[in-house]
This record gives C-alpha cells, structure tokens and sequence, in this order.
C-alpha cells in the first residue's frame, strides 16, 4: 500500500464529540479533509448549525445532533442517529470536555461531579455503545481520546484545576486499559494530550498565563489552528494500525521540561 493510501480515509465515518468549536472543530476539519463523512455533536444547536454550516461549505457530508453527553441517556440515541444516517462509526473521537477553576480546599463538589461526569464517564459510555454495536461486530476500529498534559502531571503556581488533572489522568489510563482489552477485536485506541490551544475553555487561561506558558515551552508557541489536525488523521488511519494505547503530547514540548 502506498503511503498516501495508508494516510488516506476516503469513506470513513468519523463521530466527532464537542466539534461546534476549538479543537473538537478543528480535528472534525482534518477528518473531513481527508475523506471522511462526519457526525459531529454539541450542546448548543446554533452553534453546531454553524460549525456544519463551515465544515459543508468545505464539500464534506456533515450529520449535527445536538446533544448534552454529561447525560448517559442521551449516548444510545447519539449512536443510533449516526448510524441511520451512515450504517457505522470507523472512528470515535472522544473530545468534549469541560473545566473548572478553583483551590482544591474550597472546590466545589457539584464542580467535580461535572468535570468527572463529561470528561470520564461520557467518553466510557460512548466507547462502550460504539465498540459493542459497531466496532467489535466489524473487528476494526478508532478510538481517539482527547486528553491533556494537564493529565501527566500538576500545574503550575496560581492554575488550580484539580478535577480536570484528575479526569485527563483517568482518559488516559483509560486509553490503556481499553486499548489492552480490545486489541484483540481490531480496534486502536490512543490518546493525544494537548498543551494550551486557544479555545473558549483555555483562553483566560492563556491570557493570564501567557509569558510563563510560553517560557516554559520549548517550541516558544502555544497550539494554532492545524496543530492537531495531522495527529488526529494519522491516528484515526492505517498508518498508525500498529500503534494502541499511546499518549501523544502535542504542546510544543512543554511536557519534557
Ligand atoms: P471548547 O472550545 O470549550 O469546546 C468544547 C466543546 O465541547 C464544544 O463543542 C462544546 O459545545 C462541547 N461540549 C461541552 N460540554 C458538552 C456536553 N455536556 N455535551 C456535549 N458537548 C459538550 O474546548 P476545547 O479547548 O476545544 O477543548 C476540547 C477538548 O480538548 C476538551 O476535552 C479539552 O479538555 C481538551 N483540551 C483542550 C486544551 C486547550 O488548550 N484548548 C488543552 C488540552 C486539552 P457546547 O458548549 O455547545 O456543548
């Protein structure tokens, strides 16, 4: 097979969580780009509309559902939506996520209990329902979870984000686990952990941080547009078909340092 073959995902289905913006849109628009159909999901229909609006426009085939995944109710229906319009999901990118900010002292549990709900148990649902009515029966599949450096290790001074450190840990060893469980059926699972991206989520974050972050980042830069869009592509292809239960960090080397 020919590299570009290897590369290429002419025909894929791929369901994109939190695609109505940053990073989830962005990987969506790789995916896109390289051949796939695309089933993209949020909260806010308006956005969402926007975002399938912008991903049309560039020629891909964009099925929206507007859907709150911190309700586990709310997964089956998602797949079943998916899989009317397209018949199967070839590859399952696991992006929403939330934060929130606070001491650990005062955090409060209602804040714990959000963060732990989309960023662990919605990618568990939603991997389960996909693997065990799509997946597995077809012996192949991609799994794509997007964790964060934040998941590696603590945060600098004045960053406090307990519950999120905490979450992305769990996604990634969650990666591992699922990825050694479900090697046998064909289905690669990996992880890719970026640094800061502006997006809603990270922008005060990087405005308050910015000479710090950018000082203890090796490459000097934080993420860009198309940053992930090359990760998530090789991943979700057959040229990573040897690579599963892996962490990707893509933060300009922050993490090394
Ligand atoms: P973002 O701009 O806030 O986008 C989050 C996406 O998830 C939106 O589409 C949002 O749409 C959707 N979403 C939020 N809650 C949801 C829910 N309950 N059900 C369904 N969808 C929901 O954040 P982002 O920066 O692109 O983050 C995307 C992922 O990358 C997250 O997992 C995040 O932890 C990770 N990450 C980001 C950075 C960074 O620097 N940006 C770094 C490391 C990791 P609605 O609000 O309409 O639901």
């Amino acid at each position: 097979m020919s590299v570009k073959a290897l590369f290429d995902l002419t025909g894929r289905v791929a369901l994109v969580t939190g695609a109505s913006r940053g990073l989830g849109l962005q990987m969506a628009e790789a995916l896109g780009e390289m051949g796939c159909k695309l089933a993209i999901c949020a909260r806010k229909a308006a956005e969402l509309a926007e975002a399938q609006v912008r991903l049309e426009a560039q020629g891909f085939e964009v099925l929206a559902v507007p859907c709150d995944l911190s309700q586990a109710a709310n997964v089956a229906p998602l797949v079943d939506a998916v899989l009317e319009r397209f018949g199967t999901i070839d590859i399952l990118v696991n992006n929403a996520g939330a934060t929130w900010g606070a001491p650990t002292a005062n955090y409060p549990d209602e804040a714990w209990r959000k963060v732990m709900t989309l960023n662990v148990d919605a990618p568990f649902y939603l991997s389960r329902e996909v693997g065990r009515r799509v997946m597995i029966p077809a012996g192949r599949g991609k799994i794509i979870n997007l964790a964060s450096i934040a998941g590696l290790r603590g945060n600098p001074p004045g960053m406090q984000t307990i519950a999120y450190n905490t979450s992305k840990a769990a996604l990634i060893n969650f990666t591992r686990a699922l990825a050694a469980e479900w090697g046998e059926f064909g289905i690669n699972v990996n992880a890719i952990c970026p640094g800061f991206f502006p997006s809603k989520m990270a922008n005060a974050l990087i405005e308050k941080f910015a000479d710090s972050l950018m000082a203890r980042t090796p490459l000097r830069r934080i993420g860009g547009d198309e940053d992930l869009k090359g990760a998530v592509v090789f991943l979700a292809s057959d040229a990573a078909r040897h690579i599963t239960g892996q962490a990707i960090a893509i933060d300009g080397g922050s993490s090394i340092i």
